[in-house]
């Protein structure tokens, strides 16, 4: 056999996978189906612009070891996310915190302020059963059906009400003046892209782009003793069990000749009846001064086979199909399954190196 390890995937878990198992003397080599490195934080360079081809990524961890460990590739920015929502054609601050108070009910202090919250959520007598009680419950019925109801319907597709409640405890709600959307303690964007970080990482090691492992199974399994897997799980095994579901995105970038378009990064589009969730103006990332700007809707949608995979949908029926492939991965000895399509879970991309380190210190 040519190698210790082949790795499927050149997203951040096989990067960070090969970069590790390469620096401990073992011979890897990394295939991807794509013709770019990467996967989803993959950025591309638009005259001088870095676009986030599969959607914004902002990098945040309360990790020390997790922030060094990826400034050791390349330095980070001082990017902060702060986000603005815009309803109705008026825009209110994100997180939900002060200044979104203030900018709905005029309340300055955080008594006030909590006042009207209190007053509002009194409608949820129970303990909430769905997204749309949660919601009530958290932040009250005003914020629920500016910020929250369109924005949450249009992303998943189904009413608030059917929603499980989990989805918006990431959302912060504070009673400070404070639009930083991340409570973590380091927050940035590598300078230069994603695409730079990935490239540091694999550097010295052998990358085969535009070669999708499944169709060549036989062939490249011979090839190394031991294989790590980044693929969806459910593709590996042919689906024989049924395919797990996930919500998709539609990117549509176009490139302006201005240089400013809208004055931030990310602009969400909270209302039920335009289409799309929110625009992202790329070059607010990197803080680049160029003559020209490019901006992406981002337009979510149902999931079908061949569609990109996005966002896991994790509830329970999906959870029993995963189930039942992790248990047939298990059988497995030589391929170890990883990253957010092996695992079929959400993670952070903070959460995908710690994850991937694991794999390679139990490796
Ligand atoms: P991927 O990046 O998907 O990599 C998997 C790779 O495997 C791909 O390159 C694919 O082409 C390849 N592959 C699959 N099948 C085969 C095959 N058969 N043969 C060969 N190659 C194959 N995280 C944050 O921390 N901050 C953010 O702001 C953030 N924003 C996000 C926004 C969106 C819209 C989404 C969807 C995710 C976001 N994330 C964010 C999460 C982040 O994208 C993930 O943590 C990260 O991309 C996961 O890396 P991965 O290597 O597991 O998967
Ligand atoms: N959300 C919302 N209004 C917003 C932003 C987010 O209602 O303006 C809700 C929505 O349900 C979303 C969830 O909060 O799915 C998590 O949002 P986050 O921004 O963390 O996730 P992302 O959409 O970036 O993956």
């Amino acid at each position: 056999m040519e190698y210790d390890f082949l790795i499927v995937g050149s997203g951040l878990f096989g990067s960070v996978c090969a970069h590790e198992l390469n620096k401990k003397g073992k011979k890897v080599l990394v295939v991807d189906k794509r013709g770019h490195l990467g996967g989803n934080i993959y950025t591309e360079n638009n005259d001088g612009i870095q676009v986030h081809k599969y959607g914004a990524h902002i990098f945040h961890t309360n990790d020390k070891y997790i922030w060094d460990y990826v400034n050791s590739f390349v330095e980070f920015n001082r990017f902060t996310n702060s986000p603005l929502a815009n309803y109705e054609g008026k825009l209110f601050n994100l997180p939900f915190n002060m200044n979104t108070f203030y900018q709905l009910w005029g309340t300055k202090t955080p008594q006030e302020a909590l006042d009207v919250i209190n007053q509002q959520r009194k409608e949820i007598v129970a303990g909430p059963q769905n997204l749309e009680e949660q919601a009530i419950s958290l932040v009250g019925r005003d914020i629920y059906e500016k910020l929250i109801k369109g924005y949450t319907e249009k992303q998943w597709g189904r009413a608030c009400s059917e929603l499980p409640a989990f989805i918006i405890n990431r959302l912060p709600v504070r009673f400070t003046y404070d639009n930083n959307y991340f409570s973590d303690r380091y927050q940035g964007i590598p300078i230069g892209g994603y695409t730079k970080l990935i490239e540091c990482m694999l550097d010295g090691i052998e990358v085969r782009l535009n070669v999708d492992f499944l169709k060549d199974k036989e062939l490249l399994t011979k090839l190394a003793k031991e294989i790590i897997y980044t693929g969806p799980i459910d593709e590996f095994f042919d689906y024989q069990f049924g395919a797990l579901e996930y919500r998709t995105l539609r990117f549509e970038s176009e490139t302006l000749p201005v240089e400013n378009y809208q004055g931030n990064a990310v602009i969400n589009f909270t209302e039920r009846q335009i289409p799309y969730t929110r625009i992202i103006e790329h070059k607010h990332f990197d803080f680049v001064s160029t003559k020209h700007t490019v901006i992406t809707k981002e337009y979510p949608s149902e999931w079908k086979l061949g569609d990109e995979p996005y966002y896991p949908v994790n509830d329970n029926k999906n959870m029993e199909l995963f189930k039942q492939y992790r248990t047939l991965a298990k059988t497995k000895a030589n391929v170890h399954f990883g990253g957010r399509l092996g695992e079929y879970k959400y993670l952070d991309m903070h959460l995908v190196i710690k994850s991937a380190l694991n794999m390679v210190s139990e490796l």
